[in-house]
């Protein structure tokens, strides 16, 4: 459903990708895909004379000669396994599951008084903050999120837009429901709740 994201990526001559972020594999699961083959032997190319005999030739089963590191874990593994097992299909659906939930928690924040929203989200990411009975949004913000980091139910992160502070949620587990958003919604305002006492 989110092709458009990412149109016209078949021109990059080499495009990099995090499986650890929304493919559902285990961390570190970084992929560097090349157009030209023969390009991985460019950018990281090392020498290291004692470990092969020519440097000029292209050998596949030479990490070193094609890569940051000389040993490598085998990170491919984690992908392939899920690929395997579960056809590509898998990716897509989960994509579309965590976008939807973005958006879904996102209608919630817009709907409630007490809630704004930073900007519509175009993908499993949705920054908001409290907006209710303060002065000062983002030391108020702050605070809401230090008490939840605290409890230890919840674990959102941070960020700062146009100097202000935010709540950012990113969505990463397709576990999680609408109901568990709408409990962290509940959960901040009587975080907020309790400050004023
Ligand atoms: C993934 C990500 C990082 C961290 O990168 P890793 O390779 O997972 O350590 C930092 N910032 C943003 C916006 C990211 O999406």
């Amino acid at each position: 459903h989110y092709k458009y994201l990412v149109k016209g990526i078949e021109q990059a001559d080499s495009v990099v990708v995090d499986y650890h972020k929304m493919m559902m594999t285990p961390s570190l699961s970084t992929a560097l895909i090349f157009k030209r083959g023969s390009d991985a032997y460019k950018t990281f190319s090392q020498r290291a004379q004692y470990l092969w005999t020519e440097q000029e030739s292209e050998e596949w089963y030479n990490g070193g000669k094609r890569s940051f590191e000389c040993t490598k874990a085998m990170s491919v593994l984690h992908v392939y396994t899920l690929y395997r097992t579960f056809g590509d299909s898998i990716f897509g659906e989960n994509i579309d599951t965590l976008f939807r939930m973005a958006t879904e928690f996102s209608d919630l924040i817009s709907e409630h008084k007490n809630f704004e929203l930073a900007y519509e989200p175009q993908c499993n990411i949705v920054c908001f903050r409290y907006t209710k009975g303060a002065e000062d949004f983002t030391e108020l913000n702050r605070k809401i999120r230090q008490m939840l980091l605290e409890d230890g139910r919840f674990y959102i992160v941070q960020t700062v837009l146009n100097g202000e502070l935010y709540l950012r949620v990113s969505l990463m587990n397709p576990l999680s429901t609408i109901s568990d958003l709408k409990e962290l919604l509940l959960e901040i305002e009587k975080k907020a709740a309790l400050m004023k006492v």
